[in-house]
């Protein structure tokens, strides 16, 4: 096992999951492998290496990722929902021509307080809309 596993499985230890081999593959695709991708994403890639896989298990194990705060589902509207494996509350920026998600490195004191002029923040959804700077590039816009 690589050190990549390695993280994976101490954070499964630490949230109190118990460790399967389709868990950890499951969350080293969101965490490692592929960014904020959707159900049909994390299945269609896992189903070639693990052929026993099923979309229930994929669907229950993301259940149980967002409940322990491993995985955050970000909802956009007119897409499919994505999985997050950066759990830390961050902003998105949403690419209009390649449909990418990406994360932004945007300092908030807001998420950084969990407040808000008083306000106690619980969720958080922020993104912005655009062409990503490699569309640009691409087509030099
Ligand atoms: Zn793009
Ligand atoms: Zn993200």
């Amino acid at each position: 096992m690589n050190t990549n596993m390695e993280k994976i499985k101490s954070l499964l230890k630490k949230k109190d999951v118990k460790l399967t081999y389709q868990r950890i593959k499951i969350l080293d695709y969101i965490k490692n492998r592929k960014k904020h991708p959707t159900f049909e994403m994390i299945y269609n890639d896992l189903v070639k290496e693990i052929p026993t896989i099923s979309k229930t298990t994929i669907y229950n194990t993301l259940h149980v990722f967002i409940e322990k705060g491993l995985v955050t589902p970000v909802s956009i509207p007119g897409k499919d929902v994505r999985f997050d494996g950066n759990s830390s509350w961050h902003h998105h920026f949403i690419c209009e021509r390649c449909g990418r998600i990406i994360d932004l490195d945007i300092r908030c004191e807001y998420l950084e307080k969990g407040e808000v002029e008083g306000h106690r923040i619980k969720e958080f959804y922020g993104y912005f809309k655009g062409i990503c700077r490699d569309c640009l590039e691409r087509e030099k816009i």
